[in-house]
C-alpha cells in the first residue's frame, strides 16, 4: 500500500518521540508499504513562535508570521529524516515548497490550490522515505504560507489525494475518534468508523481531532483517513464513505464548543434589508457568524436578532454590531460570553424521527435551559449556559446510549423514509 503517515505535535514532542516515529515509519515500510511521512512542529513550538512575535510587535505582519511559524515544521521534518537515516533507511525532508504544495495568498490561513506530487514520488521511487513539513505551502510570488492552526492534517490528506495514496494515517495523542470527549465523559467509546459528513460536523462543532479542512479534502477526494495514536498499537478510527450500517446509528457523537459568544440586537424595526445590512457589516469586518436566530414581536413591528461568533471575535463583533444597530434604530445590543454549544451528530438522523425532541426532553429533565437551537440534516445544536456543558454532554451521552457498541442501541421509536428530514 501507499500510505501517508501524519504525526502531530505530541508524537514528535521530543527526541525520544521522534525516534519512535522513525521506528514506526520504518516498520511500516518493512511490512511492504511505500511510506510518506508528514509532520507537525514539536508540541508547543508554534505557540512559542507566536509568543515571540507578539513580544516584537502588537500586530505582526502576516507574511512574516508565516515565515516564522513555518520554521517549526522544518525542524521536526529534518530531525525525523535524520532519525530514519539513523535506522539505516534512506530519508529526505522536504519543505512545503519542495514538496510542490501551492496555496493562495491568504497568509496564516492559506488554502491549498494544487500539489505537484512528482518530487515526492521521485523520492519514493529512489527508495527514500520523504518527510514533509506539514502546515506550509508556497503562495503566489514564492512566499511561504501556512494553512491555519492544525493545518498539518490538511497537508497530509491533500498529499495523500495528490499521490493517490491508499490510506492517510493521522497519528495524534488520542487513539481515535470518540463518541464525545473522553476527558469529560469517561464512558465515551471509541468509534471503529465514522462517515466524512459526521466527522465534518464533529470537527467544525468543536471536536479537535482533525482540522475541518482536512476532512473536506478527504471527502472530496475520497481519501480513507485512519485516526490513531503513535504511542500504542490500538486500531484507531476510520473516517470513510457512508454505508448502510452507519445509517442505522441515529447519533454517532456529541460535540461541544465553549469558545463562542452570543450577541443579540434588541428591538430592531422589522423591515426588509435589516438582516442584510447587519450581516454585511459583520462580513466586511471578517467576522465568522455561526448560528442566527430572529424573533418577531407579536405586533410584528420589531425583531430581536441573535447570533453567535467565536469568542476571539466577540469584542470586534460587538463594536461592529453596536454601530450598525445604532444606524438601524435598534434599542440596544446584548452580549453573553457564558454560553456553550452542545451538538448531537449522526447520519442516521436523516431517516429517524424523534431525535431533536429527545435531546430537548433530556436537557429539560435536567433543568438545562436552551438559549438557541439550530439543525442541519445530520445534527442538532443547542446553545446553553456554559456552566451546564459537562452535565449536558453526559446526560445526552446516556440518553442516546452512546456507550453501547454500534447496532446495539435501543431501536428508535419510529422509522421514516430516507427522504424524511425532520428530526423533531
Ligand atoms: N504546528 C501547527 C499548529 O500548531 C500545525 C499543526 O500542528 O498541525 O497549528
Ligand atoms: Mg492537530
Amino acid at each position: 500500500m501507499l500510505i501517508v503517515q501524519k504525526y502531530g505535535g505530541t508524537s514528535v514532542g521530543n527526541i525520544d518521540r521522534i525516534k519512535n516515529v522513525a521506528r514506526r515509519a520504518v516498520r511500516s515500510r518493512k511490512q511492504g508499504n511505500r511510506v510518506v511521512v508528514v509532520v507537525s512542529a514539536m508540541s508547543g513550538e508554534t505557540d512559542k513562535l507566536i509568543g515571540l512575535a507578539k513580544q516584537v510587535s502588537d500586530s505582526p505582519e502576516e507574511r512574516e508570521m508565516d515565515m516564522l511559524m513555518s520554521s517549526g515544521e522544518r525542524i521536526s521534518s529534518a530531525l525525523t529524516a535524520l532519525a530514519i537515516e539513523a535506522l539505516g533507511v534512506k530519508s529526505m525532508s522536504l519543505t512545503g515548497r519542495q514538496a510542490g504544495i501551492s496555496t493562495d495568498a491568504a497568509h496564516t490561513k492559506a488554502r491549498i490550490t494544487g500539489i505537484a506530487g512528482d518530487r515526492i514520488l521521485e523520492a519514493l521511487n529512489q527508495g527514500y522515505i520523504p518527510v514533509i513539513a506539514g502546515f506550509q505551502g508556497m503562495g503566489p510570488g514564492s512566499d511561504v504560507t501556512t494553512l491555519g492552526r492544525g493545518g498539518s492534517d490538511t497537508s497530509a490528506v491533500a498529499i495523500a489525494a495528490a499521490i493517490r495514496a491508499d490510506l492517510c494515517e493521522i497519528y495524534t495523542d488520542v487513539d481515535g475518534v470518540y463518541t464525545t470527549d473522553p476527558n469529560m465523559v469517561p464512558k465515551a467509546r471509541k468509534l471503529d468508523r465514522i462517515s466524512y459528513d459526521e466527522m465534518l460536523e464533529m470537527a467544525s462543532l468543536g471536536a479537535k481531532v482533525l482540522q475541518t479542512r482536512s476532512v473536506e479534502f478527504a471527502k472530496n477526494y475520497n481519501v480513507p483517513v485512519l485516526v490513531l495514536s503513535s504511542f500504542n498499537d490500538n486500531p484507531g478510527t476510520l473516517v470513510t464513505k457512508e454505508d448502510e450500517q452507519m445509517e442505522k446509528v441515529v447519533v454517532a457523537g456529541i460535540a461541544y464548543d465553549k469558545n463562542q459568544s452570543k450577541i443579540t440586537v434588541v428591538n430592531v424595526p422589522d423591515r426588509p434589508g435589516i438582516a442584510a445590512e447587519m450581516f454585511r457589516g459583520l462580513a466586511k469586518a471578517n467576522i465568522n457568524v455561526d448560528m442566527i436566530v430572529q424573533n418577531i414581536s407579536s405586533d410584528g413591528r420589531f425583531a430581536d436578532i441573535s447570533f453567535t461568533v467565536p469568542k476571539t471575535d466577540s469584542d470586534k463583533a460587538t463594536r461592529t454590531t453596536e454601530k450598525i444597530a445604532g444606524k438601524l434604530g435598534a434599542k440596544g445590543v446584548d452580549r453573553r460570553d457564558d454560553i456553550a454549544k452542545v451538538s448531537i451528530v449522526g447520519v442516521g438522523m436523516r431517516s429517524h424521527s424523534g431525535v431533536a425532541s429527545k435531546m430537548f426532553d433530556t436537557l429539560a429533565a435536567h433543568g438545562i435551559n436552551i438559549l438557541m437551537i439550530s439543525t442541519s440534516e445530520i445534527k442538532v445544536s443547542c446553545v446553553i449556559e456554559n456552566m451546564y456543558t459537562e452535565l449536558a454532554v453526559r446526560v445526552l451521552h446516556d440518553a442516546f446510549e452512546l456507550e453501547k457498541p454500534m447496532g446495539q442501541e435501543a431501536p428508535p421509536a419510529k422509522s421514516k423514509t430516507r427522504s424524511g428530514r425532520k428530526k423533531a
